[in-house]
């Protein structure tokens, strides 16, 4: 009997066929069968497996050509526990709150609101209370945490829906701010999401996008260990395939930056530690949080003002 078949895809970004192996684990998800992998994506061992990541030859973009399909992805999500648990959450909401300031600073918050993954809604709770967004539109799969998300809304209308794919529910050209937070790299198809919230921004509205970035300093120096590798991944961007990304999808205005980190000392410690094979379950350590440029990377993005032009002209020139 042969394996659970995979997806096989060619670049996700452009498209091309033309791919170099760069990442791997020891034992490669791609020879293993979905049951066999169904522990490792659950997180119950340590040890590291995924799917070997490629360097598209035309574009740059580091993806796997090999991943599981989306009916695979979606029965696998509905399995799993809430993310970044590891971390303590006055960190996580240092760190969001951190994100929202540099989108404060330089776009107009008002509009809609829309995110995507919001998790229990840090930045959600940030937009309610230092914006004046007349619509939050909230897309998150885990619905035990619909209430919660809701009342990080405030008194702003709010609409919850779990499908991350479909966001027809939104009126197009109506959001002023749309949020994605450690969601883009787990994305199949980011064009085609991207591509569907660009409709939903205003002219001029503004995306902000955080991810991983694969060329940051502690992917050097973790190498294969480095904790994105994994999984959930199907592909993990730099500065220039962020970019590169973007503008296929349509924006303007991008701009790349690497974001500020809180961590837990004792976190990070214990991650350091386990990267080089030191076990410090056992010792007692410091729960302060420090700000680190570790690893991540802010996006912004706007949808472009043209189209707008042309419509406001129309009836000036009737
Ligand atoms: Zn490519």
């Amino acid at each position: 009997m042969t394996g659970q078949a995979f997806l096989q895809r060619p670049c996700p970004l452009c498209g091309s066929d033309d791919a170099h192996a760069e990442v791997h684990s020891r034992q490669r998800a791609e020879d293993m069968t979905l049951e066999g992998l169904r522990p490792f994506w659950s997180g119950l061992f340590k040890e590291k497996r995924f799917f070997s990541y490629h360097r598209c030859a035309a574009c740059g973009l580091l993806y796997t050509p090999t991943f599981f399909d989306g009916p695979q992805l979606a029965e696998l999500y509905s399995s799993m526990a809430p993310n970044m648990d590891l971390v303590a959450s006055d960190a996580i909401a240092a760190t969001q709150r951190g994100y929202f300031d540099t989108v404060a600073a330089c776009a107009p918050l008002d509009g809609g609101y829309l995110e995507i993954g919001p998790d229990i809604g840090y930045i959600v709770a940030e937009a309610a209370r230092r914006g004046s967004f007349d619509h939050f539109w909230l897309f998150e799969p885990n619905r035990a945490i619909h209430d919660r998300l809701r009342d990080a809304a405030g008194k702003a209308p709010a609409t919850l829906l779990p499908d991350m794919d479909d966001l027809s529910a939104v009126p197009d050209g109506s959001v002023g701010l749309a949020v994605m937070v450690h969601v883009l790299d787990h994305l199949l198809d980011p064009l085609a999401t991207l591509a569907q919230i660009r409709t939903k921004l205003r002219p001029g509205g503004t995306l902000m996008i955080v991810t991983h970035d694969e060329r940051s300093l502690l992917r050097r120096v973790m190498g294969v260990r480095w904790p994105p590798f994994c999984l959930q991944h199907p592909e993990l961007y730099n500065p220039t395939t962020m970019w590169n990304l973007l503008t296929r999808a349509g924006y303007g205005a991008v701009v790349v930056e690497r974001s500020r980190n809180h961590f837990p000392i004792d976190f990070l410690a214990r991650q350091v530690a386990w990267a080089v094979g030191v076990k410090l379950n056992r010792v007692p350590l410091p729960s302060v949080s420090i700000e680190l440029r570790l690893g991540n990377m802010l996006t912004l993005a706007a949808a472009p003002v043209q189209a707008a032009e042309r419509v406001s002209r129309r009836p000036v020139a009737a």
